[in-house]
């Protein structure tokens, strides 16, 4: 039976690549599959929305990086956000290994924690203390309940295809239409988990407003500044202005989840090149450079909640582990000496205006959404501005053009609502060849 299995999907597989061979990682996905959920340890690296099988991972290095089968590939996932300046950076390398040496975990602050601390706070004028945690999951799930002890009120807003981690409360979609009561969205969240959870609709103000009148006692906002997890979905002007009025009026507090997007676009968070007035910040990915690495900041006043201070209980064992506070501040240092921001700029610039003239000219409908150094191509006719948008694009037309990109040598998420991230490792040259790939995989 599994060796029909194997057979039945190498040949799926194969049939997908002329050239390219995948057969390690096809052993490999055989073999992790029988002990791994879905031979994967997070849902999202299994390629089920485009077919077949995962390819499994040797090494990478700068803007590369190469499977089992020796196949190399431009990395535009990144590890999905955290490898802004590419993988095994010299001078992360050297500070990770020469702070390993001392120790891997103390269960006692240690002087790089205070380092990252400060390298954060100082690049977000709205944090003058930070709580470091494990993963962005963890630091959403920690200000939830930071933004409940501070404003005293239960109910929070949530925007449908913002995604916060897998914390209960914000595992929550909107069924059709705006509906009031939430739904949870996975088997195992309970209605009394989400039924303080308020469902609005990205870039639409108005949905903000109704739940505002409708319902009491809404204490916070969460939302991605830029969104990332819907594809990338860049807020308008107008909604922005519109949460910073409701947010003044109704006494509502702001959280802003920068957990991608946090260093993505500037040295800080999205909020202030958006103009975006926020109370709660969460981060993870780039501030761990790879590691795990989560946290929540706010100002002193509300900050000083959080225990030992004060009465909101959150800890952590491997929390502010040196290690991974060693691989944060080597990768925020280089980011900050290089300032490459203006690059990350040009080549989205160039990449988005390339694959949009090449999809013209072979008259397949585009857009392409992007901030930063987040950007993604949807297949649609018609302009994305939020979840109900994104979910009539063209799936299937996404899967062989992946497909098509990795045989290319292109490594993208492997899915149509996946941000493509871009490093400071990339250059001219793989910008042309991720051009000249797109042209012959469009
Ligand atoms: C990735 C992500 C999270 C969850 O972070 P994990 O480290 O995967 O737990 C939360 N919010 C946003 C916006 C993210 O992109």
């Amino acid at each position: 039976m599994l060796y029909f299995y194997f057979i039945f999907n190498f040949k799926k597989i194969f049939n997908k690549f002329n050239i390219m061979k995948l057969i390690n990682s096809e052993k490999l996905y055989q073999r992790s599959v029988k002990t791994l959920v879905g031979g994967v340890n997070s849902p999202v690296r299994a390629f089920k929305s485009v077919g077949g099988n995962p390819l499994f991972i040797e090494s990478a290095n700068g803007t590369f990086i190469k499977d089992v089968d020796g196949n190399e590939y431009v990395d535009y996932v990144l590890s999905y956000g955290p490898m802004i300046i590419g993988h095994v950076h010299p001078q992360v390398q050297e500070f990770v290994v020469k702070t390993l040496e001392k120790g891997y975990s103390f269960g006692a602050t240690s002087e790089n924690e205070a380092i990252l601390a400060e390298l954060v706070c100082s690049a977000f004028p709205t944090m003058d203390k930070i709580r470091f945690v494990n993963s962005g999951t963890e630091a959403v799930m920690s200000a939830i309940r930071l933004a409940r002890a501070f404003s005293g009120k239960n109910k929070i807003i949530k925007f449908s295809g913002c995604y916060h981690g897998h914390t209960d409360a914000l595992l929550v979609e909107a069924g059709s239409g705006l509906a009031t009561l939430s739904m949870p969205g996975s088997g195992g969240v309970t209605q009394a988990s989400v039924q303080d959870t308020l469902i609005a609709k990205y870039n639409d103000i108005a949905s903000v407003e109704k739940l505002i009148q409708e319902h009491e006692g809404i204490g916070a906002i969460f939302l991605e500044p830029i969104a990332g997890n819907m594809g990338v979905v860049v807020p308008t002007k107008a909604f922005i202005e519109g949460l910073n009025r409701i947010r003044k009026q109704h006494n509502i507090l702001i959280v802003a989840d920068e957990v991608m997007t946090g260093f993505r676009s500037c040295f800080g968070g999205a909020q202030e090149l958006l103009g975006l007035e926020t109370d709660i910040t969460c981060l993870g990915k780039v501030i761990g450079g790879g590691f795990p690495v989560g946290a929540y900041g706010a100002r002193a006043e509300i900050m000083d909640r959080v225990s030992p201070l004060g009465d909101m209980y959150q800890a952590g064992t491997l929390s502010g582990n040196p290690v991974a506070m060693a691989g944060g501040i080597a990768t925020l240092t280089v980011v900050k000496e290089e300032n490459p921001y203006a690059f990350f700029n040009d080549y989205a610039q160039k990449l988005s205006e390339g694959m949009l003239g090449f999809a013209k000219e072979k008259g397949v409908p585009l857009q392409v959404n992007r901030f930063g150094s987040m950007m993604n191509p949807f297949f649609s006719e018609n302009p994305i501005q939020n979840y109900e948008d994104a979910k009539k694009c063209d799936t299937q037309k996404f899967a062989s053009f992946f497909w098509k990109m990795l045989e290319g040598g292109m490594y993208l998420p492997p899915s149509q609502f996946e941000a493509w991230f871009l490093n400071t490792q990339l250059n001219d040259a793989t910008l042309n060849k991720t051009l000249e790939v797109f042209k012959n995989s469009i």
